[in-house]
């Protein structure tokens, strides 16, 4: 699908737009478009009026399909803009639920997804039941209030169905594991933030359509492979971290990583091309969600044809503070792959 990319910035902001493309690529978006400004958010449309007619051009100039946000819209602004631009509009965290309800495989994370929709959508009930009301009656101007309870009380329903649902769920990740280490297979979880590498390193360590037989391992997903040197290693990518996550993401979120519970070993990838308090700051967060999970973890510090040896240097005696394990490598280049490989074997 083809999308434009579109971002608002008060002054003092930072733009979020490249993590927003790394998000779109996850999904096999093709970015075709960015518009950004720099200004006080606008209720209307989020943007200024004549930027988002700016927008409606793009749009029509590229052929995208669909605009993705990187502010959260209100359920008003979408619809504006989406009428104005002729296609979908939607934001950065309707990309995320996106990208978690792609990735949810087991019937325990698919619920959550859900979950995490649906608590989205509940406080905008009001305001797209309005939205959709005012076009569908010319001059409305009540507040549609029945229909926003009817709408309200379904999701509520909804939500406590789910509740009780995930209760249910037994915990039969423990059984898979054993299941699979009978086999004689080991599990190995690529973990880290969205870019930092993980599907470049898990495309390079492993040969390209020696998929695993699927029967075999139908709790993971297809992105499981074995690793060329060692037939017996099997590499999963995972969804990456992303910051600033609202609360009501992060247990959907959480078990979209279920290859990181079932796995025997996690290896942590590190952007080196980031500044160092940048580096701490993504690694502490990573660690802070890893250490609910009962498994060793290795670093490798990646992209390093990005630094300078001596910057390398400083990178890598910081790190070492924190883990007893780093490797440096770049995916890109293949750089010690086989030093990676050596680390993975003597911990799994
Ligand atoms: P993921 O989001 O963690 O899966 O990251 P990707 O594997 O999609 O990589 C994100 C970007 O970083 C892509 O543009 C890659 O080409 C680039 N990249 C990955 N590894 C390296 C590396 O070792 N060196 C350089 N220079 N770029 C890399
Ligand atoms: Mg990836």
């Amino acid at each position: 699908m083809r999308v434009v990319l579109a971002e608002r910035v008060s002054p003092s902001e930072q733009s979020h737009l490249n993590e927003l493309e790394a998000l779109a690529k996850t999904m096999d978006y093709e970015v075709v478009g960015f518009l950004k400004q720099v200004k006080e958010p606008d209720p209307a449309y989020q943007v200024g009026k004549g930027k988002a007619q700016e927008l409606t051009g793009l749009v029509k100039e590229t052929g995208a399909e669909r605009v993705i946000f990187s502010n959260q819209l209100t359920p008003s602004q979408a619809f504006k803009l989406s009428k104005l631009a002729g296609k979908e509009v939607i934001d950065r965290f309707q990309l995320i639920l996106e990208i978690f309800a792609k990735r949810a495989s087991s019937p325990e994370a698919k619920l959550q997804v859900e979950y995490a929709r649906l608590k989205y959508e509940l406080p905008r009930v009001r305001e797209r039941v309005r939205a959709l009301l005012s076009v569908e009656q010319p001059g409305f101007r009540g507040g549609g209030e029945y229909e926003v309870d009817v709408q309200y009380d379904m999701i509520k329903r909804k939500l406590a169905n789910l509740r009780r649902k995930l209760k249910d769920i037994s915990k039969s990740r423990e059984q898979r594991r054993m299941l699979r280490r009978k086999r004689g297979f080991k599990l190995v979880a690529l973990a880290g933030y969205t870019n930092s590498g993980k599907s470049t390193l898990l495309n390079a360590l492993t040969a390209a359509g020696a998929e695993v037989d699927n029967m075999y391992f139908t709790t993971l997903t297809p992105r499981t492979r074995a690793i060329k040197s060692s037939q017996t290693v099997l590499l999963t990518d995972t969804v990456g971290f992303i910051d600033g996550l609202p609360h009501w993401l992060v247990e959907a979120f959480k078990a979209t990583l279920e290859e990181i519970y079932l796995a025997d070993l996690v290896v942590l990838v590190v952007d080196g091309s980031d500044p160092i308090p940048e580096i701490l700051r993504k690694y502490s967060t990573s660690k802070d969600v890893l250490q609910e999970y009962p498994v060793k973890t290795v670093v490798a510090i990646n992209k390093v044809d990005l630094v300078s040896k001596q910057e390398l240097q400083q990178k890598m005696e910081v790190l070492s503070r924190l883990s007893s394990s780093v490797v440096q490598i770049s995916a890109l280049k293949g750089t010690n792959l086989e030093g990676l490989v050596d680390v993975i074997r003597s911990n799994v």
